[in-house]
């Protein structure tokens, strides 16, 4: 298949009509939003949304989150419990996916056959005009191919699903450049079902009650949301994480880069002139959004280096540190350590 591609940064409204056109045949299309980039189809068309799990080749139990760019198109899509109106008052559109019991328009491949349905409300400019004029809810889980880190950037989903999508729109680099957060109201209590953005903190100001599924934090723990259970934004390259103290971390990272293996480093901007390899900043050590921002893509870029072993420096802090503790965890298979004095 060829793929179209068309540049939203330089020419907005020609991306965005050549997207709807698309969508509107029952194409796929990945497009731009502030989390990362989404694989998206007709929401309602079960045809096109199982393009998306060929596309991703995504296993067929790991559900779709819907993306609306009005509230009114919620109500047609679930079956309200009167749950979450205060995070959707101060949170969407923004970074935050909630979980209702699925009204009956829903196809099936959407929910994995299940009974309910995840829905996000995109910040981003281009990803809500083209919904708003589709008219129909956009499923759009993440644009690589399933197991590989989310791609942020043009360039990165181009590398995964060039020749295998009708269009790719690039928006440029996604503002978080990490998944939403996903909150199950279906249950009994309010659930984090994957952390993101937004943190148990910040989800607590609005609803007191929510709590984090702890499986997410602890290696070899099965979480509830299918898609939380497999290997996961991992690059290539084997990957180990080192938090802790600052020096002692310098002193082992000296002390790794001197075997055979091919090793790429990801380093504070502070400890970026103590080494001479492969390297890549991921800014400032006091605020995980910049770490959260290039993550990804520096994962990517390892990769097209062709690294063995990708070192990666880590500060483990609470609120937006906990989603990116759950991201490394993962891209690392579980190699994440404490170094201590
Ligand atoms: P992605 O869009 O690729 O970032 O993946 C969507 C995430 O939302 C995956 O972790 C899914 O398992 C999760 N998800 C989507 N729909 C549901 C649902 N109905 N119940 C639980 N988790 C869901
Ligand atoms: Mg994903």
């Amino acid at each position: 298949m060829k793929t179209e591609y068309y540049n939203a940064v330089d020419n907005k409204e020609r991306a965005i009509e050549r997207a709807v056109e698309l969508l509107k045949f029952g194409e796929v299309v990945a497009i731009p939003t502030e989390t990362v980039y989404g694989l998206a189809a007709n929401g309602l068309d079960e045809s096109a949304c199982l393009k998306i799990f060929t596309a991703k080749r995504r296993p067929a139990d790991n559900p779709l989150i819907l993306h609306i760019s009005h509230l009114e198109e919620l109500t047609h899509l679930i079956q309200d419990n009167g749950r979450g109106s205060e995070l959707i008052k101060y949170l969407w559109p923004g970074p935050l996916t909630l979980i209702y019991k699925k009204s009956d328009r829903i196809p099936n491949c959407v929910c994995a056959g299940g009974d309910t349905v995840a829905i996000r409300m995109p910040s981003h400019p281009v990803a809500r005009e083209i919904i708003k004029q589709c008219k129909f809810p956009l499923a759009a889980p993440s644009a690589n191919i399933s197991g590989k880190p989310s791609p942020t950037n043009g360039k990165d989903v181009l590398e995964d699903m060039d020749g295998v999508i009708a269009g790719v729109i690039d928006g440029g680099d996604c503002n978080i450049g990490v998944e939403s957060t996903v909150v199950d109201l279906s249950g009994n209590r309010p659930k984090i079902l994957r952390p993101g953005y937004y943190s148990l903190e910040d989800l607590k100001e609005y609803l007191p009650d929510v709590e984090m599924d702890n499986a997410l934090l602890e290696p070899g723990e099965i979480p509830k949301s299918p898609g939380q259970k497999y290997r996961h934004y991992a690059p290539k390259a084997r990957v180990e994480v080192y938090f802790g103290n600052k020096d002692k971390i310098h002193q082992m990272i000296h002390e790794r880069i001197k075997s055979d293996e091919k090793t790429g480093l990801l380093l504070f901007e502070d400890s970026m002139p103590l080494f001479n390899e492969e390297r890549l900043s991921l800014g400032d050590r006091n605020n995980p959004v910049e770490m959260g921002k290039v993550l990804f893509s520096h994962l990517r870029e390892m990769d097209r280096k062709k690294m063995d072993l990708i070192l990666i420096e880590f500060e483990k802090t609470e609120g937006f540190g906990i989603a990116l503790y759950n991201r490394l965890l993962k891209a690392s298979g579980g190699n994440i350590f404490e170094v201590k004095l």
